[in-house]
């Protein structure tokens, strides 16, 4: 017996707020009664039917009790606490808590950063497995990521080889014949090589280039526009 290290570590939400509130929202009502009544077993111990209320009034109850937990969890963090820490990892930001434990919470911000990470909202933060190269592109960095689009369910995969995508009717995600389409294309297929004649540098795969402002390839050794496709 004796004490352990214990920590946990949740996504930055991208938003606070009202905003966060709003898309917490969203991401609380597409969740299943199970993974809501799991969340409420896991945070407070469990959650109290109304009586004579209908399944159906129980759950929007539990979504609602959840969120404010989400919501309370959110605005906990906030601010500079010397409890917490923020860690950087492939351009994403993470919150950071821990420490020696018999048992109980290490620190005050434990259970809030619990709340964040065991619900899964984390997703909010873009952060486990895309980086935000510019405004409107991302960077697959592990090796898939989920994007909801309506009632479908998007897999982007990253294979040894190259890219694949999934699609699924929403919420069958498990089930081969809820799979409506998939498509797929090799990093091979994808690749072009240069060559410079400016420098003399061979050889160059299209994704070292460098680009001009105009979108022209340019040398990554000299920057040269003075390049040419291989073969
Ligand atoms: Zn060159």
């Amino acid at each position: 017996m004796g004490a352990d290290f214990i920590f946990d570590i949740c996504a930055v939400p991208g938003v606070s707020g009202d905003e966060f509130e709003a898309e917490c929202k969203k991401f609380v009502d597409g969740l299943s009664k199970e993974a809501v009544w799991d969340y409420l077993e896991n945070i407070q111990g469990g959650f109290m039917n109304t009586p004579g209320a209908s399944d159906e009034e129980n759950l929007a109850y539990a979504k609602k009790e959840m969120l404010e937990s989400l919501v309370e969890a959110e605005k906990a963090l906030q601010g500079n606490r010397r409890d917490l820490t923020v860690l950087t990892l492939n351009g994403a930001d993470y919150f950071l808590t821990g420490g020696m434990s018999w048992g109980d919470d290490p620190t005050d911000a434990y259970q809030y950063v619990h709340r964040l990470a065991y619900s899964g909202v984390d997703i909010l933060g873009l952060a486990n497995n895309v980086r935000a190269d510019s405004e409107n592109e991302f960077r697959l960095e592990k090796d898939n990521m989920w994007v909801t689009v309506g009632s479908i369910s998007v897999c982007i995969r990253k294979t040894d080889e190259g890219a694949v995508v999934d699609m699924y009717r929403k919420g069958e995600e498990d089930l081969d014949k809820a799979q409506l389409a998939s498509c797929y294309a090799f990093f091979a297929e994808a690749e072009v090589f240069y060559n410079c004649r400016n420098c003399g540098c061979r050889a160059f795969p299209h994704s070292d280039a460098h680009f001009a402002v105009d979108g022209r390839v340019l040398c990554p050794e000299c920057d040269s526009t003075e390049v040419e496709k291989e073969g």
